[in-house]
């Protein structure tokens, strides 16, 4: 224990301090540390301000704002990145429909995203803006549509079929709206037949939607006795 100092001839502590050492003081532990935290400073004062709140930070953490904001931006992107592969497998399905049916190859289908809805809310299951070679269709109308023919007599997908077909008779140049539905109806066997369904399935949701679904729209949609009577004119018919 003892030091040496410059070139002094080394001495016994208590001869160079001339006094005695406690001999029960072990030199190597130089304070008696506590065995447990007893909520003081080793010196047994009160901590300073500054290690309190060091002390309560670490009982009662602060709310981690920063890595939660950045959890959420991460289960964001991921979400919108599964929403953006999930509607575009639908765009396709109904574009080649769509294609298919009219023979056409300029024109497709836009199946809405979350986005879209929060950028320009509408309730119209489907619409084209004029001019466009675009049909934008709700995208539980486009899911409902592609699953239309393994459950041909489910309403909500015979409904979504009428619809993508009402939009694609848009695209073919019909604006009236009677007019349009009614060209649709006509065309419905073509869109089932796309769609991989029977004509005769597409026949059934026809009737099925000009006697059910269609008297029950805004007047300027109604297509009164539209199956009756020979077809409308249209490039999407014979
Ligand atoms: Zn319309």
């Amino acid at each position: 224990m003892a030091q040496t100092h410059g070139g002094a001839t080394p001495q016994p502590l208590d001869q160079q301090r001339g006094q005695t050492l406690d001999s029960s003081l072990d030199l190597d532990q130089p304070f008696d540390a506590p065995t447990e935290w007893d909520g003081n400073d080793w010196d047994g004062k009160r901590r300073s301000p500054a290690s309190n709140k060091l002390l309560q930070d670490y009982m009662n953490p602060p709310t981690p704002w920063a890595r939660m904001l950045k959890g959420f931006i991460v289960v964001l992107v991921v979400a919108g990145i599964a929403h953006e592969l999930f509607a575009g497998y639908y765009d396709r399905k109904m574009t080649a429909a769509i294609r298919e049916v009219s023979g056409q190859t300029e024109i497709e289908v836009h199946c809405r995203r979350v986005w879209d809805e929060v950028l320009d809310f509408r309730v119209k299951p489907g619409f084209v803006w004029f001019g466009s070679g675009v049909a934008n269709l709700q995208l539980n109308v486009c899911r409902d549509a592609a699953a239309w023919s393994g459950d041909p007599e489910n309403e909500d997908k015979r409904i979504a079929i009428q619809v993508l077909t009402h939009e694609l008779a848009h695209l073919a140049g019909h604006y009236d709206e009677s007019q349009t539905e009614c060209v649709a109806m006509w065309t419905l066997p073509k869109t089932a037949d796309a769609l991989g369904g029977t004509r005769e399935d597409g026949l059934a949701v026809a009737s099925w939607y000009a006697a059910n679904y269609n008297p029950l729209l805004p007047p300027e949609y109604n297509a009164p006795g539209c199956l009756d009577g020979s077809p409308p004119s249209s490039p999407l018919l014979p």
